[in-house]
């Protein structure tokens, strides 16, 4: 144990080299000036844990986190055998037949004006909701790209994020971050850590290396949690799981027919008995996994459903020639992220199933946190710890509630498990409560504590009304009706404008072999 030391925070020790510490490494690098020896970033990973290597969906704010860390659009692209992702279809969540529905990421017209259920009420509340208020849907459903080629990089017609390899996109980081942004990279196995008198850390100690010292830690070991859990002792909430059954995936890669096959604009979500399958394209295959309770489904039977989509989905593959990779996790969030000067960053912060891939923008809005308010000692950090925990926490919860809504309105009687989700016990209260609250109004910007904050009210629109919802509206509210023709006339041109103008997914990135986009 060394003396206590309120020394100011200037090395910066990130553990782990999977996504999350190569975001947080970039991001810090980006943003401090590490030049000279005032501010340095270095990252340790181990020689003989490997990352989880799945991941391969990002929200739009992956595009401003790109961007600021100074990766070109075109470089991207071409090095992650990335795509343009629009959203998410879900396919079966209702009533387990064919229908399905789109959440798009572009909000509805005229949003911040327009409540688009009034609209929708007004037009024809028979028709398809996503369909009615954006011209994104349709879009999709032409496996159409976001953008042209002529325009900057990161700029949209349409708002996107990304289909993603992660293994690919661990690399491209690692080589911007220490090549272009002088992170330090040690290759080590850690195996123990050295702190001071008041319990904070001063180093950790690797096999090779000997003690790596530093003044704030990032743990991004993944699900090992080798700092936060493994010294000191931070335990997992695993209330989430009540809620979300799922505690099983089991992966595969396809290949395309072929070269020319459309790329999906969106990640396909289908739903089964016992939870749901992703369907991800990226630029040379598909990543494919089956998510399930293994409460309600055995893993015989769920390679049996994976082996019976991939066979309707990809016919020119043969199933007995993959490996299907298991990954079993827990839905749960750390009862605290930051303790002393440690912050866990990534799947060591905690993890839930990853339905409308919420975890890598949990990391990127982390990073952007740690930029943001880098305490500059130990007295600032205490308080930092609070909110960074406070936010952190609310976050998490919004993102269990919002997971939840997507199966708690289904009306499938296929299974257990899809009644179980109906049951008001495996819900959060407070979505109970919102719920209560929809059926009599339309959720509207303020109905987050914090508003907009990580799910737009447009987004809870998208999933209720798509999963059928009925919202009846207070019948004595004076109609102060915006023109609703001309919102769906704006919308119909938008639409027809970017049937016509639009390159397919599979186009732009194809015509980014041979061009680049414009700098942003
Ligand atoms: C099935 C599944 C699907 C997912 N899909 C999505 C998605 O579509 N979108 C999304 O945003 N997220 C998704 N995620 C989450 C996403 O994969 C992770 O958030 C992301 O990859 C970040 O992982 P990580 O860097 O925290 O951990 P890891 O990739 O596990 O990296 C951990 C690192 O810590 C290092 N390490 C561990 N122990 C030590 C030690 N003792 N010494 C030194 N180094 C050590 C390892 O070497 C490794 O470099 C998914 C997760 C799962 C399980």
């Amino acid at each position: 144990m060394i003396e206590q030391n309120n020394s100011a925070v200037k090395r910066v020790v990130i553990v782990g080299g999977g996504t999350a510490g190569w975001l947080v490494a970039a991001s810090l690098a980006a943003h401090f000036d590490t030049s000279d020896q005032g501010f340095s970033v270095i990252l340790v990973e181990s020689d003989t844990v490997g990352t989880i290597g799945v991941g391969e969906g990002t929200w739009p704010s992956m595009r401003t986190t790109l961007n600021k860390i100074g990766i070109s659009e075109t470089e991207f692209v071409r090095q992650c055998g990335a795509s343009f992702k629009q959203g998410s279809q879900f396919r079966g969540w209702s009533q387990g037949g064919g229908e399905s529905y789109y959440h798009p990421f572009s909000l509805p017209e005229q949003f911040t004006s327009v409540n688009p259920w009034d609209w929708w009420q007004s037009t024809n509340s028979e028709a398809d909701y996503a369909n009615t208020v954006s011209s994104q849907a349709s879009v999709c459903e032409a496996s159409k790209a976001p953008k042209q080629i002529d325009m900057p990089g990161y700029a949209y017609a349409l708002n996107y994020g990304y289909h993603l390899d992660a293994g690919k996109f661990a690399e491209l980081l690692r080589t911007h971050s220490t090549e272009r942004l002088g992170v330090n990279h040690i290759v080590d196995h850690l195996v123990g850590v050295e702190t001071d008198a008041d319990d904070f850390l001063v180093g950790v100690r690797g096999e090779k290396s000997g003690l790596i010292e530093g003044d704030l830690f990032i743990d991004c070991s993944g699900f090992h949690a080798f700092l936060l859990n493994g010294y000191y002792g931070i335990g997992v909430n695993t209330e989430p799981s009540k809620y979300l059954f799922n505690d099983r995936a089991l992966a595969v890669q396809l290949p395309y027919e072929n070269e020319q096959s459309p790329i999906a604009s969106v990640t396909l979500g289908t739903a089964h008995s016992a939870g749901w399958t992703w369907d991800i394209g990226l630029q040379h295959r598909r990543g494919v996994g089956r998510i399930f309770s293994s409460a309600h489904q055995t893993d015989d039977e769920a390679e049996a459903g994976l082996r019976d989509y991939v066979q309707q989905t990809a016919p020119h593959v043969k199933f007995d020639e993959l490996s299907p990779r298991q990954i079993k996790f827990q839905s749960g969030f750390r009862d605290k992220f930051w303790h002393k000067n440690c912050v866990a960053v990534g799947l060591s912060a905690g993890f839930v199933e990853p339905l409308e891939a919420s975890a890598l923008v949990l990391v990127e809005l982390s990073a952007k946190f740690l930029c943001d308010h880098m305490p500059v000692d130990r007295q600032t950090m205490a308080i930092t710890a609070k909110r960074f925990n406070a936010q952190f926490t609310y976050r998490w919860k919004e993102i269990v509630r919002f997971l939840k809504l997507h199966y708690v309105l289904n009306r499938r009687s296929d299974s257990e498990y899809w009644q179980a989700h109906r049951q008001t016990e495996t819900s959060p209260d407070d979505l109970i409560e919102l719920l209560a609250l929809w059926h009599t109004r339309a959720p509207w910007h303020q109905d987050e504590g914090r508003v907009d904050d990580l799910f737009p009210s447009a987004s809870y629109q998208y999933v209720l009304y798509g999963m059928g919802f009925e919202t009846k509206g207070n019948g004595h509210v004076k109609r102060h009706a915006p023109n609703f023709d001309a919102v769906s006339r704006l919308r119909h041109q938008q639409e027809q404008k970017y049937l016509s103008h639009l390159p397919t997914n599979r186009e732009l990135v194809q015509q980014l072999l041979t061009r680049e986009f414009r700098a942003p």
